[in-house]
């Protein structure tokens, strides 16, 4: 009975995974570091070129709200999540309109903008995560102000009433949804994304019926998955949500703190994706793209670190400024005269990703002597 007792446990509640890998974020000083943001303040305010819907320039304001955070998170939450650091699980109503005041004085009324992003770190319009009074603030007085607005949503938080409710607000608006990736299993097992493809499908029908735009996230380069697997699954999806989006953001992953990629990452058994496999991924996928009416943008966060998508450190730059430009122009020429002595230690790595029978790669980040992780079974 005892040892049986050992294997089953002991009674007591058990401990999902999620648990023990997220453990830091319940430590005393984490809630500590979490409740020591004013709530008053958005995480950030800040201005960037961008391009309208109809492809016109124009300068865009984003607005990152300290909010309650995503829902998804708190229940469980994707691998790669680092944006519980910036939330506040106790953050009220009227906070989240001081907030949205500050945002609006620090750029006296988003002047000389066309553009807002409001970012909630979670979904925009999902009750739980921000007061509805709030949301009709925001959609009600972006509207008023003629600027476009972009929202976030994760896909399974799209009911027909709220996507209704949302367009009377803001007619046209832009809602991004992180797919992250169009494959179940990879939703399910490197992800943790918390809906499937089937949900984003139903979801960017009700958008499509409600006149909103549709933007999608892919992430590159999933936990768990090779560098090799990387580029080829992601150009397939690429190319498989393209039709249906109106834009797509191809986002590099980025290590952020306290996540179970950072958790492998430390262990030195995940290296975030080469840049030259981005671009790869656009210059394999361009021709298909260019027929479509979806402009597609490639975002490399803290490219060039060590923490984000890199090469060797020599030419990082040059490529990171190529694919910005290309998120720009749509230009493949952008790459043109890219060369560096890293390449041939990437493509190698890639052809011994997609050619040799190991499920997470060949990268340099895998722990212990290259010879032992060929060898092991
Ligand atoms: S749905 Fe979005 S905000 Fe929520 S855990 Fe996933 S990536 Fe983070
Ligand atoms: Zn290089």
């Amino acid at each position: 009975m005892a040892s049986a007792c050992g294997i089953l446990g002991n009674g007591s509640k058990t401990v999902k995974i999620h648990h023990l890998i997220k453990a830091p974020e319940n430590t005393p000083e984490s809630v500590s570091f979490r409740e020591s943001w004013d709530a008053n303040r958005p995480v950030t305010v800040y201005k960037t070129p961008e391009n309208l819907p109809d492809g016109t320039p124009c300068t865009a304001a984003t607005v990152i709200l300290r909010s309650k955070g995503c829902a998804w998170w708190w229940k469980s939450g994707c691998t790669f999540c680092g944006y519980f650091n910036d939330v506040r699980d106790d953050v009220t109503a009227e906070e989240m309109f001081s907030q949205w005041d500050f945002a609006k004085k620090s750029t006296n009324q988003f002047e000389g903008c066309k553009m807002v992003k409001v970012y909630t770190s979670g979904t925009f319009f999902e009750d739980r995560e921000n007061p509805p009074e709030w949301q009709e603030t925001v959609l009600r007085e972006t509207y008023a102000l003629g600027l476009h607005l972009v929202i976030e949503a994760q896909a399974q938080m799209c009911t027909p009433e709220k996507i209704k409710w949302v367009s009377e607000r803001h007619p046209g608006c832009t809602v991004a949804i992180g797919l992250e990736a169009y494959d179940d299993r990879v939703l399910r097992f490197h992800v943790n994304k918390g809906f499937t493809t089937k949900q984003w499908h139903k979801a960017i029908e009700m958008l499509r019926e409600n006149n909103l735009r549709v933007k999608t996230y892919l992430i590159f380069k999933p936990p768990f998955m090779s560098e090799g697997d990387a580029l080829t699954h992601t150009t397939d999806w690429l190319l498989a949500v393209a039709p249906y989006s109106d834009e797509v953001s191809v986002n590099p992953m980025n290590i952020q703190k306290r996540t179970v990629v950072d958790r492998i990452f430390r262990n030195r058994e995940y290296r975030p994706p080469w840049l030259w496999s981005l671009v790869e991924m656009i210059e394999r996928s361009s021709d298909k793209l260019e027929k479509l009416d979806c402009r597609v943008i490639v975002h490399p966060t803290a490219g060039g670190k060590i923490r984000g998508s890199h090469n060797c450190g020599k030419c990082d730059s040059d490529v990171v400024s190529a694919i910005e430009r290309y998120s720009v122009s749509g230009d493949v020429m952008e790459f043109s005269n890219l060369e560096c002595s890293c390449k041939s230690h990437w493509k190698a790595e890639i052809e011994n990703d997609t050619s040799l029978p190991l499920p997470l790669g060949f990268g340099t980040f895998r722990r212990g002597s290259v010879l032992d992780i060929v060898r092991a079974p």
